[in-house]
């Protein structure tokens, strides 16, 4: 592991950082590293390995798919990506329209170009999106992040962009008037720490878009595909996007994104205004088929729903000092800290064999596979005092 990590470091850019471990295959919701280390698999590569590792069904489609037809490119079409946007528009139950990316960042980036057109054809001139929200690296995207660690550095940008604090009705309803092209938002804010907004908020935006014309763009790139316990987070309050991105979730691992625009938004874009050489290339569209498929069939919904709240109530039953609570929905969680230990928690969780990510300084994104099951998901609430006590401060290894 020590060889990798220095070849690692020789090797790339210093943006990440060195990881602590290297990986070298998955089973279920466990994962092996190059030393033969197991550990249960609580981040699934950040909300993506929906399905765990090597799961059967997405071995079979994408090993299927790529010894078939690998890529046609935009130039030919092919049937699993119409499958796909099909198989989402039917979850989404509406009449709409899809451009498939690659990654979550490239479907954001859609959608804000949906949102220019729009903001060109109707006078409109400004977007508005939340403080500490995340919608990507790209420069569109970045422009929309609302973290200023690591959007500044990178700033000025072409677009006009208001945040306003998240989960303030008020504040969006003093910023959104009739000349806002779109209002960019998080169900939950993901990357900010697993932050869920009062109850409501989603359908307060959807009202405050609907008085003044402005577009109602949900990023769910986090959020969707099970991961709340619903295919996708909006459903919690009704309250449906005039434009919904998704990514990590729907691949299982392979890249894959999506960017749906409903109703008349659908037909936003004219011939040549939007593409991808390799977006909803057949190998990613079988896997995502694959995920859709497979968490339709084995009830993976019920099954976040139901172990996210074992997870939660496990955690809850901790009494320990460094820890203040939980918070987030489904098989998305946060723990969170009474201080900034969450580097010592997650090192000292990945000394007792379970892969968790320290998400901010004091928050910990607790986001495994949604086959996780119960006896799993107790094994790491039983193992948290001990590991709480490992990272407690004097005591970091
Ligand atoms: C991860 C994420 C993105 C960016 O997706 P990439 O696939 O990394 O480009 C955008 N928005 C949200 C809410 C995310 O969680």
């Amino acid at each position: 592991m020590n060889d990798l990590k220095a070849r690692f470091e020789a090797a790339f850019m210093p943006n990440y950082g060195v990881p602590p471990v290297a990986l070298a295959r998955g089973a279920g919701s466990r994962v092996w590293d190059v030393d033969g280390r197991e550990y249960l698999d609580l981040i699934a590569g950040i909300a993506v390995s929906s399905l765990g590792h090597a799961h059967p069904a997405l071995v079979e489609a994408v090993s299927t798919q790529v010894a078939t037809l690998a890529h046609t490119s935009n130039l030919f079409l092919h049937e699993p990506e119409v499958l796909l946007a099909e198989r989402l528009l039917g979850l989404l139950d509406g009449d709409g329209r899809v451009f498939l990316s690659n990654s979550g960042t490239e479907a954001n980036e859609c959608a804000l170009k949906l949102a220019v057109k729009y903001a060109k054809a109707n006078g409109r001139t400004y977007f508005v999106a939340s403080e500490n929200g995340f919608h990507g690296r790209t420069m569109g995207a970045l422009a929309l992040t609302g973290k200023a660690a690591i959007r500044e550095p990178f700033g000025p940008f072409g677009i006009d962009v208001r945040f306003v604090p998240y989960g303030d009705v008020d504040a969006l309803k003093a910023a959104v008037d009739e000349h806002c092209a779109a209002v960019f938002m998080e169900p939950t804010q993901g990357e900010a720490g697993v932050v869920p907004p009062p109850a409501g908020y989603f359908a307060a935006v959807r009202e405050i878009c609907d008085a003044t014309g402005a577009l109602f763009v949900a990023d769910e790139i986090q959020s969707a595909i099970g991961r709340t316990g619903t295919w996708f987070a909006f459903q919690h309050e009704n309250a449906r996007p005039d434009v919904l991105t998704l990514a990590k979730g729907l691949g299982g691992g392979l890249p894959i994104g999506a960017c749906v625009a409903f109703g008349p938004h659908g037909d936003l874009f004219a011939k040549g205004d939007h593409g991808s050489t390799f977006g909803g290339n057949p190998v990613s569209a079988a896997a995502a088929l694959a995920v859709l498929t497979t968490v339709e069939r084995d009830g993976l919904l019920a099954n976040a729903a139901a172990v996210g709240e074992t997870l939660a109530s496990g955690m809850a039953a901790v009494d320990h000092p460094l820890l203040a609570g939980e918070r987030g929905r489904g098989l998305w969680r946060a723990a969170v800290l009474t201080g900034p230990h969450a580097p010592a928690v997650e090192a000292a969780a990945r000394d007792a064999g379970f892969l968790i990510n320290a998400l901010q300084p004091d928050a910990l994104r607790i986001a495994p596979p949604l086959i996780l099951t119960a006896d799993e998901a107790r094994s790491f609430t039983g193992a948290l005092p001990a590991i709480l006590d490992a990272a407690a401060p004097g005591k970091e290894s």
